[in-house]
């Protein structure tokens, strides 16, 4: 997420929410990690915990406010919608995969920062990532890859589209009058940067297949390099939608229900047209960072309606 919004948002309502959430987060705990089986392959979802954000301000822009407050309203949902911060852990022979980082603890202390705590949960340690996939460079994607300027996965090497370092290189130093978007994302930078400086980074262009059943699609327009990445095994099909989607009652029932992080508002509309009509056509599993935790489900149509399905809750790793 990223721009002048997310800088209004995280000030303003963040802070007004923070007591109330602080609260809930104080006396409930929920397991962070769900596994489940993508053909022979062990997909494990992470969580990072959840941000409050509100859908009328990340909406505000589209200008259908009385769209938005249907839909709320007819998913049963309180502005603001406390959003999911997903990332997902892929078990291959002879590596583990993290796709996305989280926030780490750019997002302050109420917010985000559980995903060690969760890969740990789920009996892995940081130190024994050997990759990881980074769908876009925003504070709740890459902004985990360190805590305090420290690197927090010492053994993994980052892969990321080369268009997301190629604007973020042109944008390392802070410029005068610069998009308020690029000063509240710098810091989700300067957190890949310590693993560039080492010459921990990979870059790919395009749509490249990066390991045995793990390949790249370019979906750019949220960021310049905005990229899925997608999981195939066995016949089965799972796609990481990164931000593609921020809040599926909303979006789903819309993909010209562009927000305040979208950095090509008209692109990635273009391109959450193309993601919802591939998904139905074809039908597979989708893993999505902000829809809630596990993020795991299907998009089917309903007459003009996007609907999405959640996997089933399974002991067996079941997704149907
Ligand atoms: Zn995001």
């Amino acid at each position: 997420m990223k721009n002048s919004f997310f800088l209004k948002c995280i000030t303003a309502l963040l802070l007004t929410f923070n007591s109330i959430y602080a609260n809930a987060q104080s006396t409930i705990s929920q397991p962070g990690y769900y596994g489940l089986q993508i053909g022979s392959i062990e997909l494990i979802a992470l969580s990072d915990g959840t941000v409050p954000v509100s859908a009328m301000d990340l909406f505000h822009e589209a200008e259908q406010p009385e769209k938005v407050s249907h839909l709320l309203l007819q998913a049963h949902l309180n502005d603001p919608v406390e959003v999911s911060i997903n990332a997902y852990l892929i078990k291959l022979t002879d590596k583990l995969i993290l796709v996305d980082a989280g926030a780490g603890h750019l997002f302050g202390p109420a917010y985000g920062g559980k995903l060690i705590s969760s890969l740990q949960a789920a009996g892995y340690q940081p130190e024994q990532i050997t990759d990881i996939l980074i769908t876009h460079v925003h504070l709740d994607h890459s902004g985990g890859l360190t805590n305090n300027d420290t690197i927090l996965f010492p053994n993994a090497i980052i892969h990321l589209n080369k268009k997301e370092i190629d604007f973020w290189l042109m944008h390392c130093e802070p410029k005068k009058d610069e998009m308020k978007g690029i000063t509240s994302a710098r810091s989700s930078f300067l957190a890949l940067k310590r693993y560039l400086d080492k010459g921990k980074v990979k870059t790919f262009e395009g749509n490249v297949n990066l390991f045995p059943g793990v390949s790249t699609r370019e979906y750019a327009g949220h960021t310049p390099g905005h990229t899925v990445f997608i999981l195939e095994s066995k016949h089965e099909k799972l796609v990481f939608w990164g931000d593609l989607i921020h809040i599926a009652d909303i979006q789903l029932h819309g993909p010209d229900m562009y927000n305040g992080f979208d950095f090509d508002k008209q692109q990635a509309v273009e391109q959450r047209k193309i993601a919802y009509s591939e998904a139905v056509k074809e039908g597979y599993l989708i893993a999505a960072d902000h829809i809630s935790f596990p993020g795991i489900g299907r998009v089917r149509q309903s007459n003009e309606r996007m609907i999405w399905q959640p996997i089933p809750y399974s002991l067996l790793g079941r997704t149907r």
